[in-house]
């Protein structure tokens, strides 16, 4: 079972990353939304649309302390789901 939350209503902060550099390469930082996964007692939940700064040299994500905490605040479960889907696991 996977869980999806939506992140799509948290406030755009596209500025937040303007001049920001990449901390391992020196990249440039740009505000993009991603998708995160995160395995929560047993079950692993996908969290959708969440504002990140994306590296665009080596593709590391950054997180905004607020991101973060908004994160935290939405997989304790005080939120509903938007939807949940099954997915497939292959295991080798
Ligand atoms: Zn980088």
């Amino acid at each position: 079972m996977r869980i999806t939350f939506n992140m799509q209503n948290q406030k755009d902060v596209t500025d937040f990353w303007e001049g920001e550099t990449c901390e391992y390469c020196g990249g440039t930082i740009v505000a993009k939304r991603v998708t995160r996964h995160r395995k929560i007692k047993g079950s692993y939940i996908l969290l959708e649309n969440v504002p990140a700064g994306v590296c665009t040299e080596c593709g590391t994500h950054y997180f905004s302390a607020n991101v973060l905490q908004r994160i935290e605040e939405t997989v304790r479960g005080r939120k509903p789901a938007q939807r949940e889907e099954i997915i497939s696991i292959y295991a080798f």
